[in-house]
């Protein structure tokens, strides 16, 4: 055992832990959980769990159904709405492993992610990412099923008495850190019933596993609440959806800022602009894997503070790509307003990051950033910006990831497949559909 390890098996025995529930991601992006109990702890560590993966969507072929979890040590946390009578948990989030070659699979999308900052180390740098997920809380209803009545009647940082989720939010944030989060900042949202908690930026693989405790934590606590949370990118037509803005800068070894220059217009190094530059590329490609519901593509529409152009700027809160003000040089960096809380982190990331190193690699030239509201651009004018849309719905999107060897060759081959296949079977589901808005315009009209 490592030394890391052994300081879980210690932490197990001193919290008197009595389960541990071991988690992985599909490629959907839902956590998975095989529970085991904690004398198994050590087993875990030096043999791994193995499971039938044959049952996981979208994860393997049942001729490789045989799967081996082994569990990294730094993701130990006790899980803070679990601590009954009836006895304690604790997670661990796992790698996965193919046990016939005994290599890491290549399905698991925490791998995918590994990979890709991998590729960063090797160019010399390590990536950060900080997220700001946005999520709604809704009421249930008698049978305790989800609706979409808001919990509240609070505006952008209302405080109490209006904003009545406060006390959910702040319960939120106590299991967060119970769970060892960073939370600096949460607020209530524009939205009726919408909430935004950011907590500190880390790693990028620190990153994807705390939005997938994240979401899980949020949700876990809603429902000790009785209430409904919910990551759906836009649960309510005409008003504003629930947005995942993700922060990314690159370091290089010796800890510095490879995004800053205190010297250039916007504090952007050559390298920052090259990284923007791929985000903007391979952007329609990226919005697949980022915004990968058939509901996403209801939240990217002018108007509601989502992004629709494939822009960037420094002032405006429109374009896809903003460069926030930086207060240190260590806070340069670029947020990307696309991803949406639905996406599997790790897969979302992993496009991203692939994205921006594509620019570096090639030495993209950033365009200039637009300084107008996009939202009020017409065709014409966004001809003669040359600036382009992203895809208009989730079919569009999967086109030209399909299209784009970047991105798909950073999922890896397996996962590119597989989250094709899905997301063109939910979207081909969809476009059968008949809603509401068409009775309502044509059944009477016909
Ligand atoms: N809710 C908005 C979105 O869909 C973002 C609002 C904000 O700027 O935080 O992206
Ligand atoms: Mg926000
Ligand atoms: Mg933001």
């Amino acid at each position: 055992l490592t030394s890391d390890e052994r300081d879980v098996l210690a932490r197990i025995e001193e919290e008197d832990v009595d389960f541990l529930r071991l988690q992985f991601t599909d490629i959907l992006g839902t956590v998975k959980n095989v529970s085991v109990t904690a004398d198994q702890a050590e087993k875990a560590f030096t043999e791994g769990i193995y499971f039938d993966g044959s049952s996981i969507e979208g994860f393997v072929r049942i001729q490789e159904s045989d799967m081996r979890l082994v569990p990294d040590p730094s993701t130990f946390a006790v899980l803070p709405w679990r601590n009954t009578e009836s006895g304690k948990a604790a997670r661990l989030i796992c790698d996965v492993y193919d046990t016939k070659t005994g290599e890491p699979f290549s399905g698991d999308p925490r791998h995918v992610l590994k990979s890709v900052l991998e590729e960063a180390q090797e160019m010399g740098y390590t990536v950060n990412a900080g997220p700001e997920p946005e999520f709604f809380v809704f009421d249930k209803d008698e049978d305790g099923r989800a609706t979409t009545e808001t919990h509240d009647a609070g505006g952008y940082f209302d405080l109490a008495p209006k904003d009545l989720a406060s006390d959910l939010r702040r319960e939120i944030i106590y299991n967060l850190e119970d769970m060892d989060f960073e939370v600096e900042a949460s607020h209530h949202e524009v939205a009726e019933g919408q909430h935004e908690i950011d907590f500190k930026y880390d790693d990028g693989l620190t990153t994807a596993d705390n939005i997938a405790t994240f979401r899980s934590v949020v949700r876990a606590t809603a429902e000790v609440n009785d209430v409904h949370a919910t990551f759906m990118p836009k649960p309510i037509a005409h008003i504003n959806g629930s947005g995942m803005h993700t922060h990314l800068s690159l370091f290089t070894e010796d800890g510095e800022n490879a995004f800053h220059d205190a010297d250039d217009e916007f504090n952007l190094s050559e390298t920052a602009k090259q990284f923007l530059a791929g985000i903007l590329d391979h952007a329609p490609a990226v919005t697949a894997v980022a915004n990968p519901t058939v509901n996403s593509y209801k939240r990217l529409v002018p108007g509601y503070e989502a992004p629709v152009y494939v822009a960037w700027s420094d002032v405006n809160r429109s374009a896809l790509i903003r460069k926030p003000a930086a207060r240190v040089p260590a806070a340069s960096r670029v947020e990307l307003r696309s991803p949406d809380p639905s996406c599997n982190p790790y897969l979302a990331l992993a496009a991203m990051i692939a994205a921006g190193l594509d620019g570096v690699k090639r030495e993209l030239d950033c365009p200039d950033p637009v300084r107008e509201n996009i939202y009020e651009f017409d065709a014409e004018k966004r001809e003669e910006y040359s600036i382009e849309t992203l895809p208009p719905n989730l079919g569009a999107a999967i086109d030209e990831l399909e299209d784009d060897e970047v991105i798909t060759s950073a999922l890896g081959e397996h996962v590119a497949e597989k989250f094709v296949e899905a997301k063109q079977a939910e979207y081909d589901e969809y476009k059968a559909e008949v809603s509401e808005w068409e009775h309502d315009q044509y059944l009477e009209t016909f």
